[in-house]
């Protein structure tokens, strides 16, 4: 996620998340049965509600039509899980919509809703270990998501399509999910829209299909990803398919722009750029590159979709190509979409990274060095805002992003290049396709470093001081 600078609103005043953290988790438990209901809650206190426990999701297949002229979408979603206890109930998140029925492995299910949750009943219980598939039936026209920080994220209704985005919720508008990054799945996405509209989403395309004036676009993501790096763009769009290091490649551009504008430019450079960045950070991540410019106002930044991140249109303003959003949203793919966060207090795991990705394709670039750019920002950040755990208010903040990235380059100048890019490396290989956190990081950096690191990445992520400069 990036922002676009001009519009950052400091007055956005976010609701505190915490009191409504336990809602709802243990009411109705069985105690006549070894069989318990999964929990209703992540208990993720930056996204309170979101995310289930009890089950863990290997697989989502989506099928899904969008009509723009009726803003309805119709859905079947079906879910492959592991149930990680005995299992009565479960729930999946899911914003509005309304469910017309849900099986469970081929069984008809009871189904009720309780807000944003889809509550399931199996016939039988589930024991651990089972593996299980829910099938979703449902259809409604999807909301959006207000967030006063960030402007809408969720599904969004467009002058020729629909946009779903959003960091951290955007996906239990559209489809019932187990709403949290901690449980990554692969996805199979087939979106029909009205011929002549595109409909792009993650992951490598698929065969295109029309009948009755309808097409259905196909898109597979094979490696795990957190739910709030889907997407799905639907309008009309300039799509160009081809190839980068023999893996797809598609960008797509509204059809409204020119092919020349400094929004085809910058997509033009993906490529160019994940290379860059994979001479860094180890082998790009994903089976498929890509990009998306989108021209709704209402999205005021870009978010890194997994292998294909959306941008919106404020970075583009300036009438030339923008390769430092692309260079933010393509790290990425590496720290946040292939190894991603167990929880949302540790976001400058994603954004720290992402930011000084930025100083380090600047520096490649000719422009000044990730030292200087380090040293500029030490002289004016305020050391009272915390990169870990800074609150659900201020985690797109400058305390994530920026102490996130001196952090960084604080531990390079600490262990040395040669053992810092090594880190990196290592890091997004050993963790690729999972989840981690501030500590599993620390840890695994002084296993590589051979030195205890985690004082310094404390000062330097966390401390209320400025620290000196290694
Ligand atoms: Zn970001």
């Amino acid at each position: 996620m990036r922002r676009i600078r001009s519009k950052v609103l400091l007055a956005a005043a976010v609701v505190a998340a915490t009191t409504l953290a336990t809602a709802g988790c243990t009411s109705d438990r069985d105690d006549r049965s070894e069989f318990r209901p999964g929990a209703a809650d992540a208990r993720d206190p930056y996204v309170p509600g979101r995310g289930n426990g009890g089950y863990d999701v290997s697989g989502y297949r989506l099928r899904v039509r969008y009509d723009p002229a009726t803003d309805r979408l119709t859905g079947r979603a079906t879910v492959t899980a592991t149930a990680t206890g005995n299992l009565s109930r479960l729930n999946l998140d899911l914003i509005g919509m309304d469910v017309s029925g849900v099986t469970v492995s081929g069984a008809a299910a009871r189904h009720r809703r309780d807000g944003s949750e889809l509550v399931i009943t199996p016939p039988r219980g589930l024991p651990r270990g089972t593996g299980f598939t829910v099938e979703v039936d449902y259809a409604g026209v999807p909301t959006a998501v207000p967030d006063g920080e960030l402007g809408s994220g969720g599904f969004l209704h467009t002058a020729d399509g629909a946009i779903a985005l959003g960091q951290p919720e955007s996906a239990a508008t559209w489809f019932p999910v187990n709403d949290h990054p901690s449980d990554k799945a692969t996805y199979d996405i087939e979106v029909t829209v009205p011929d002549g509209l595109a409909a792009l989403s993650n992951g490598v395309p698929g065969e295109r299909s029309s009948t009755g004036g309808w097409t259905t676009w196909r898109w597979a993501e094979r490696a795990p990803m957190a739910s709030y790096l889907t997407t799905l763009v639907i309008g009309d769009y300039r799509v160009e398919t081809g190839t980068h290091a023999g893996r797809p490649m598609v960008t797509a551009v509204p059809a409204s722009l020119p092919a020349t504008g400094p929004e085809a430019a910058s997509l033009a450079r993906t490529g160019e750029i994940a290379d860059f960045l994979a001479s860094r950070f180890g082998p790009y991540p994903f089976d498929s590159y890509g990009g998306i410019v989108v021209t709704d106002s209402r999205i005021g930044y870009a978010l890194e979709t997994q292998s294909r991140p959306v941008y919106g249109p404020g970075f583009f303003s300036g009438g030339r190509p923008n390769p430092s959003v692309v260079v933010h949203e393509l790290a990425h793919q590496w720290f946040g979409d292939s190894v991603s966060l167990a929880s949302w207090q540790d976001i400058w795991l994603n954004e720290g990274f992402a930011t000084y990705a930025e100083w380090l394709w600047t520096e490649h670039d000719g422009g000044r060095t990730a030292q200087r750019a380090f040293e500029l920002r030490h002289a004016v950040t305020d050391w009272s805002q915390p990169a870990v755990d800074p609150g659900r208010a201020a985690m797109f903040g400058d305390g994530v992003y920026q102490r996130g990235a001196l952090a960084v380059h604080a531990l390079r100048r600490t262990v040395g290049d040669e053992t810092f890019f090594r880190l990196l490396s290592g890091w997004t290989e050993e963790r690729r396709g999972g989840v981690a956190s501030t500590a599993d990081f620390a840890g695994y950096a002084e296993r590589v470093a051979a030195r205890p690191l985690r004082p310094l990445l404390d000062a330097w992520l966390a401390g209320g001081v400025a620290p000196a400069l290694p």
